[in-house]
């Protein structure tokens, strides 16, 4: 971005990103408050007054957590720039005709880190002349186009699927509706989530298992039967090459209907081999009278579309196809014309109808793996905005001032000396780091990240005395009230006999003992606060707040984090996880944060010796959790969480305690689930420590910081149903003391190869970091932060793993 640009243009690309995707994805772009303060403050004196007052109010709603307040807030600041930078412009300028796209063979070029890339010189040549040719009116035309793209309910993208003048199914209309797809823009910018390849119709016996066929087949018979409780209907289907049936589990004279005996149809769907022959679950049928004609299903890739059934596909896509061919084009671009042609881009519009329906020579598996021309370069959209909004964000907290700790080699050493163990190497860097950001008068904003038991803690106590001995106070929050109570204990143990009295904030306890706690925080009794969510509170203030302690950021959003951070004025913030993040997943979620990594285990850790045993062998692993108890050791017995159901959960930790206590009768066996009051997981975790307990039976509540030596072994049951990275934090619980520590993850027999190999990936490596690419690589980045909270931006296009290149170029050009 040029620096001379209006200072509201980066705000502005941002809104218009929430908007080119319809809001729908409006979190990710989180934290907008922080960009429109920003834009505030840039541009004092260059906005009118009205403006400025306007885009103060609005930050008090612009990252509610209530989408609809969000999307309102977007709308009303997005209005209001347009107005004042079209008050700018002297004169509209008309926009200039974009060139037509040129089609470009190669896919995008692979970009070196953090270099732009370099363009044929005759190209940079054109894109230096198309770059000096932007007077300013050029600048300020080119943002009021993008404003007003900024408005989608404007334009033909706006326009109500209604009033399209086709006839449109009417259970279609019904999932569309209840998919909040309404306009003309919602379908242009929907995903397919496959394609499927019509150019050629298979045979059935070309069909392979596992993979998506169509063919033309000819109904033969109907057979209708009770499964395990359920009724199947089964239409066996031929053609010269063999049959195949379609299966539906479900009855209805509907099916039959669909599947006239003696009919040809076109069938598609995946085709596997079952144990009754080869089977198409669920197909989508269509009549094959118009597969010689049919411009839109056959003789082409055609898309499958998210969300709806298979027999929803085929009217979709004639709508798809409709608004593809008569839409597209009205698609405002969203990269500069400079930019586009130095990348040699196709145009957003052609990228966009190429999505939908592909040219005729794609190739089929580009498609799938999102690596088609045209998926790129949405993808680069979205990488691209996203470091812009991340740009932003960083230029925003660096200017601001906050506190100049006064630190001291002296200081940093007898604070050190305070600790009962001598600090790592690693250790000791990453606290000379904090040390220096403390001193800083800009607030610090550093990320720690330590496997699981690297001593993140003894980190956070050193930054912690720093705030302290300066006179400020330190908020310390974290995920479960266990990981609050165990802080709570260092640091008590710690500070307490420096004077420094610890306050533990949290949901329970009376209201008189929440209101003393908080009282003597707000008056500045207590220097340090340490608690759950709670901290963030309305009725927890704080008197001289200055340092901001996050442990397990992941579990928090960034929303969560800056609202303890306004608890202070700009105080430093130290945030850290165990989830070790590769490398472009850190730069993109974190891209505000600067990160330090703590590469080193105290000393004298045993490592954990990890074995994977599947249906009947787990007997052993029950035979080698007796052999730990009888040395006096203790062990964990894990349960995973099922999502749809907490009652299940429940159900699956309290049999398996009521087994394991069967199955050894002299062990004390203890329960620990999510449902439980926090008094109650105190009181079984206690006992644990204390090891009136042997076997502590629980759900995934452990997962984060438990710090028991004691135990060494753990088995985790259904490990399957667990992601990598929190295998590996569940597994950091055990070798914590100087014992030969063990992990045994049980596997249900029924797993698929993948899945057994990925559980092998936990045997062979303790590197949490090398574990966390594994499993980025197979799961994707979503689902390997979990949930929502853990303020991932949801790409619908771009993946992290994949684009690694495309994500350099993007942060490049974004710079
Ligand atoms: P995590 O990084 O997972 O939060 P903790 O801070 O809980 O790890 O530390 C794990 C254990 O290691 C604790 O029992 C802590 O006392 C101990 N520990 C931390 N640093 C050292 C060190 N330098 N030498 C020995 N033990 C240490
Ligand atoms: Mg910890």
């Amino acid at each position: 971005m040029p620096t001379d640009s209006h200072p509201l243009d980066a705000l502005l690309a941002a809104l218009r990103y929430a908007s080119a995707h319809q809001y729908a994805r409006l979190n990710s772009i989180r934290n907008l408050s922080t960009m429109v303060k920003t834009a505030i403050e840039q541009s004092k004196g260059r906005v009118s007054a009205p403006v400025l007052t306007l885009m103060q109010q609005e930050l008090q709603r612009i990252d509610s957590t209530d989408e609809t307040e969000r999307r309102n807030s977007v709308l009303t600041i997005g209005k209001a720039i347009a107005a004042e930078v079209k008050n700018a412009v002297p004169a509209v300028v008309a926009p200039v005709a974009k060139p037509a796209a040129k089609p470009v063979a190669a896919k995008l070029p692979a970009a070196k880190v953090s270099e732009p890339v370099e363009a044929s010189p005759a190209k940079k040549k054109r894109a230096e002349k198309a770059a000096k040719k932007k007077t300013t009116d050029d600048e300020n035309a080119e943002a009021v186009a993008r404003v007003m793209s900024i408005a989608p309910m404007t334009g033909p993208l706006a326009m109500p699927l209604k009033q399209l003048g086709i006839r449109l199914n009417p259970r279609l209309v019904g999932s569309l509706n209840r998919k909040g797809i309404a306009k003309i823009g919602d379908i242009l910018f929907m995903l397919p989530r496959v394609y499927e390849d019509r150019r050629e119709l298979k045979k059935i016996a070309q069909a392979e298992s596992g993979s998506r066929a169509t063919f033309i087949a000819e109904v033969l018979k109907i057979e209708e039967s009770f499964g395990r409780g359920r009724r199947q209907f089964r239409a066996i289907l031929g053609d010269s090459s063999g049959s195949i049936a379609a299966v539906h589990f479900q009855a209805g004279p509907w099916l039959k209907a669909k599947y006239p005996i003696g009919k040809k149809l076109v069938v598609s769907g995946e085709v596997r081999q079952s144990l009754r022959g080869w089977e198409i679950a669920h197909p989508e049928v269509e009549p094959a009278d118009d597969v010689d004609v049919s411009p839109i299903h056959f003789n082409r890739i055609v898309p499958v579309y998210p969300g709806f059934e298979r027999h929803e596909q085929r009217s979709l896509r004639e709508v798809a196809f409709n608004i593809a061919e008569r839409f597209a084009a009205s698609i405002d671009e969203s990269l500069p014309d400079a930019l586009i042609e130095k990348l040699t881009l196709p145009s957003l519009a052609k990228a966009v109808k190429a999505i939908h329906f592909p040219e005729g020579t794609a190739s089929l598996e580009e498609l799938n793996s999102h690596m088609s021309e045209a998926h790129q370069r949405l993808a680069f959209d979205e990488l691209f905005f996203l470091q812009l909004g991340i740009a932003l964000k960083r230029n925003g907290i660096q200017k601001t001032t906050g506190i100049a700790f006064k630190v001291t080699d002296d200081l940093v050493n007898a604070t050190l000396k305070l600790l009962p163990f001598t600090p790592t190497g690693a250790q000791r860097r990453v606290i000379s780091q904090l040390a220096i950001d403390m001193a800083k008068p800009e607030p610090m904003h550093r990320l720690v990240q330590g496997d699981v038991g690297s001593g993140k803690t003894a980190v956070a106590m050193v930054a912690a005395a720093l705030a302290v001995k300066n006179g400020y106070q330190v908020a310390i929050m974290a995920p479960t009230e266990i990981l609050a109570e165990q802080h709570y204990r260092n640091f008590t143990n710690w500070f307490g006999p420096q004077g420094v009295d610890v306050a533990l904030i949290t949901g329970t306890g009376t209201a008189k003992s929440k209101r003393d706690q908080r009282g003597a925080v707000s008056d500045g009794r207590y220097k340090v606060a340490v608690g759950t969510h709670a901290l963030l509170e309305g009725s927890v203030e704080f008197d001289r707040l200055g340092l901001v302690v996050v442990d397990e950021q992941h579990r928090f959003g960034v929303m969560q984090r800056h609202t303890l951070m306004s608890k202070g004025t700009r105080p430093d913030v130290l945030v850290m996880t165990a989830t070790p993040i590769p490398r472009t997943l850190a730069m993109t979620l974190y891209g505000d944060l600067d990160v330090s990594v703590i590469d080193e285990l105290p000393p004298g850790r045993t490592p954990i010796e990890t074995k994977v045993f599947t249906g009947k062998a787990r007997v052993k692993a029950q035979d080698a959790v007796k052999a730990e108890l009888a040395k006096g050791h203790q062990a964990y017995v894990v349960y995973p969480l099922v999502e749809e159901s907490e009652k299940l959960d429940l159900t699956d930790a309290t049999n398996g305690a009521e087994q394991w206590q069967a199955a050894f009768p002299d062990a004390k066996v203890g329960l620990l689930h999510g449902r439980m009051s926090a008094e109650e997981k105190d009181s079984v975790m206690t006992k644990f420590r204390k090891r009136e307990l042997h076997i502590l039976v629980s759900t995934t509540v452990i997962e984060v910081g438990v710090d028991v030596p004691n135990a060494s072994v753990m088995l985790i049951e259904h490990a399957e149903r667990f992601g990598l990275s929190q295998l590996h934090q569940l597994r950091g619980r055990v070798g914590r003391g100087a014992a030969k520590s063990y992990c045994f993850l049980i596997a249900g027999h029924a797993q698929s190869e993948v899945a057994r190999e990925r559980l092998h990936v936990m045997e062979k490596s303790a590197d949490g970091f090398f574990i966390a690419e594994r499993d980025l690589e197979i799961r994707g980045p979503g689902e390997f932060l979990g949930t929502r909270q853990s303020g991932m931006p949801e790409l619908a296009v771009a993946n992290l793993v994949r684009d690694q290149d495309l994500l350099s170029l993007a942060q490049a050009e974004a710079k």
